[in-house]
Formats: structure tokens, C-alpha cells, sequence
């Protein structure tokens, strides 16, 4: 009978709660508005013939390497950051490597890197969900390969200094460092300038945050030029669809609009914590477009009464030591008024509902 392999049949399944998402959508970190207008013009602009060819990504790619300024040698357009993920793993990892994650962090790391066989261990946060810089490395080895690190981190949108990124990288020459900074546009602070002196270091972004383009799956993926050409080797070479590749230069030429997005986000993120600090909720400053907050035992109930409220949140409860939280979405400043209300009452819902009688 025919079997997956044996690291793919005991990998753990993930399967985002997506279904009926009815509501205001502040469960998986989108932009909650859409992208820029420009890009819904250019797709209505789309000619049969860009679909009917096989998509080009190279001259898509030289403007996005002029717009990040680093050498387009060393960057890669890719389906997403999940699959800048896949492709690390699988031009790096073999079977019965390691590969280091601080957990709770974004799941996509643990599956794909377990998928090649390679061992994952995984290190819980210090205090405040901080970066454990001297448990990562007391835990690296000769077989160590892969590090990969959420800057800012998802689902806990804290932050790792800049120092510690550097002190890995040093210590770990013949392991990929792989820095994932999907929610950079609500960060502001990179490694990308590091790339050119770090061969090991790779750093994603994605258009699927404050682009709004999560449906489209587009992501960079930059590194060593030498590096890199091994990476392109195990991807597809139409890995990015043609619409994506139409929409991108559109998106990307439009920075008012993401300026405007991301200022909003942050005064909403500002807003949602003023507002958690005063319900005396417990939460973890955030670097990113979402808050992590701990609700408690009743951490169900908040979710549902959220929902009732037309607002979809996300059950964090299971991550590793996130009992109780829920993380919640940031989006316009329109949006943030609605949310403060509702959060204000679905918090006094569930605690008159858990209160004995
Ligand atoms: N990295 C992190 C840290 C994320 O939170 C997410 C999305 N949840 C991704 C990568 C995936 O991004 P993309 O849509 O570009 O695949």
C-alpha cells in the first residue's frame, strides 16, 4: 500500500479556522479594508494574454529589489512567506538536522521544517514572551541548520533586539537564520541591510499584511545571491501567478496608501491597549497589527461574545504558554471604534455569565 513518508505522516495537521468568517475580520491579521484602489483598477485592466502566458517574475523582481535597495541576485518573489518558509527547508534541512524555534511563534516553521525530517526543537519564550538569546544558543550544535525567528512575532507581537538577531547570526555560520518580517510595516525596524554581510541570513516579507493582498500570495524572500540561487533551485519557476506579478509594481507604487493603513494601525493598537491597560486585562505590548491578550478561563466564551458582537477574534489558548489568550486584530481607525465597545462588553458579558451563583 502506497505510505507518506514517515515525517510527513507524523507531522501535525493545520488547518486555520477559516470557515464562515461573518464579521469584522480580526482573527488572522489581515488589513481589514482592502489594498489600494490602484491595484483593483489594474486587475480590472488585466488582458487575456497575461493569463494566458506563463507568468515572468524577473523584471517584477529588479523593481521590488530597487524598491527594498538590495541586489536582485539575492531576492526571490515567492507564494507568500509560507512558501519563502518551504523552500529554505527544503534546500537546507536533511534528515535528522535541527532546527531551533522560540515558541509560541507562527506555525509554518515547525510543519515544513519537520516535513524534511529534520528534528525541530523548540524553546520556550523568557519572561514576556522575550527571545531567549542564550537558551538559543546553548542549544546549538554542529547539526543545527535552521533558526528561524518571527520579527515581530506572531501571535505575540513582541519583538527581538536587534543585538540578539546579530549575536545568532555570528554564532551560527553554517545555519540559515531565517527572519521572517511579515508584520514589518508595523515594526519599521529590518534586517535587510544585514543581508549583504551575513551569507546565512534570510529575511521575508510578505504583501499579505498591510498590502491587503493575502488572497493574491505574494512574498519576497531575500539573502546571499549565492545562497540564493541554490533556493531557486527547488522552487517552481512559476511559483507567483501573473495576476500577483500585474498587481505588485501597482501596489507597491502606492505608499500614501500603506502610510495611511499602517498610521491608522498603530493609533488603533495604541487605543486597544489604553483600553486593555484599563479593564485590567493582561496583554503584551505589540510591535505588529495584533494584540496579544490574556482573557482567562473563559477564554472560549470571549471569543463567542465577541462573535455576537459582529467580531471575529482568534483562540490563542493552545500556543505554547498563551493559556487563555486571544489574539486580536488591529485595523482602521473606523474599526478600532467599533471594537473598543464591543470588547468593553463582551468582557462584562462573560464575567457576569462565569460569576457563581
Ligand atoms: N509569517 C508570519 C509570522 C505570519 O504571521 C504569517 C501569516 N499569518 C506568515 C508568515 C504567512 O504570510 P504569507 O501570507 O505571506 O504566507
Amino acid at each position: 500500500m502506497l505510505e507518506a513518508r514517515a515525517a510527513v505522516r507524523s507531522l501535525k495537521e493545520y488547518h486555520p479556522p477559516l470557515g464562515g468568517r461573518v464579521g469584522l475580520r480580526l482573527d488572522f491579521n489581515e488589513n481589514t479594508v482592502g489594498c489600494s484602489p490602484r491595484v483593483l483598477e489594474c486587475l480590472r485592466r488585466l488582458e487575456f494574454d497575461e493569463l494566458a502566458r506563463y507568468p515572468e517574475r524577473e523584471s517584477v523582481e529588479r523593481q521590488v529589489a530597487s524598491h527594498l535597495g538590495v541586489d536582485p541576485a539575492g531576492l526571490l518573489l515567492t507564494n507568500g512567506v509560507d512558501e519563502a518558509i518551504h523552500l529554505i527547508c527544503e534546500t537546507y534541512l536533511e534528515p535528522g538536522d535541527e532546527v531551533l524555534i522560540v515558541v509560541p511563534t507562527f506555525s509554518m516553521y515547525e510543519i515544513y521544517a519537520a516535513a524534511t525530517g529534520a528534528q525541530v526543537i523548540t524553546i520556550p519564550a523568557g519572561p514576556e514572551f522575550r527571545y531567549p538569546s542564550d537558551a538559543v544558543l546553548a542549544l546549538a550544535t554542529a547539526r543545527t541548520r535552521l533558526i528561524a525567528i518571527a520579527n515581530p512575532n506572531n501571535p505575540t507581537g513582541t519583538v527581538v533586539p536587534r543585538a540578539d538577531l546579530l549575536r545568532t547570526l555570528r554564532a551560527v555560520p553554517d545555519a540559515a537564520v531565517l527572519v521572517d518580517e511579515a508584520y514589518f510595516d508595523f515594526y519599521g525596524e529590518s534586517l535587510l541591510a544585514e543581508v549583504a554581510k551575513f551569507p546565512n541570513l534570510f529575511v521575508a516579507r510578505t504583501f499579505s499584511k498591510a498590502y491587503g493582498l493575502a488572497g493574491l500570495r505574494i512574498g519576497v524572500l531575500v539573502g546571499n545571491a549565492a545562497q540564493m540561487a541554490m533556493v531557486r533551485r527547488v522552487g517552481s519557476p512559476y511559483n507567483v501567478n501573473a495576476v500577483a506579478l500585474a498587481c505588485l509594481p501597482e501596489a507597491l507604487s502606492d505608499q500614501d496608501y500603506i502610510r495611511q493603513y499602517v498610521a491608522e494601525v498603530r493609533q488603533g493598537r495604541e487605543l486597544l491597549e489604553e483600553e486593555l491597560r484599563s479593564l485590567k486585562l493582561r496583554f503584551w505590548p505589540s510591535q505588529a497589527n495584533f494584540v496579544l491578550v490574556r482573557i482567562g478561563e473563559r477564554h472560549t466564551a470571549f471569543v463567542d461574545a465577541m462573535r455576537d458582537r459582529g467580531i471575529l477574534v482568534r483562540d490563542r489558548s493552545g500556543d505554547s504558554g498563551c493559556d487563555g489568550c486571544v489574539r486580536i486584530s488591529v485595523g482602521s481607525n473606523a474599526q478600532t471604534k467599533q471594537l473598543i465597545p464591543a470588547l468593553r462588553e463582551a468582557v462584562r458579558a462573560i464575567a457576569v455569565a462565569g460569576a457563581p451563583a
